[in-house]
């Protein structure tokens, strides 16, 4: 799995840093979305999908499997 967060399109929701806190940052700033990691470990990956689908601005995008 590959993740890619798209910080223009982010608008500071939250909802991934409360879902997988170990893929997920806020920046201290405006509070878009850091990517920790690209590539999560294997107990987040569950997370970091439903974090994909909760992300009202569709700015998570995972690929691979
Ligand atoms: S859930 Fe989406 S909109 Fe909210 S902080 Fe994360 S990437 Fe940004």
């Amino acid at each position: 799995m590959k993740i890619t967060a798209d910080t223009e399109s982010c608008v500071s929701s939250g909802q991934c840093v409360l879902l997988a806190p170990g893929t997920f940052d806020q920046n201290e700033d405006d509070g878009t979305v850091v990517l920790l990691t690209e590539e999560p470990g294997a107990g987040e990956e569950e997370a970091v999908r439903q974090a994909e689908l909760t992300c009202p601005a569709a700015a998570i995008r995972l690929s691979g499997a």
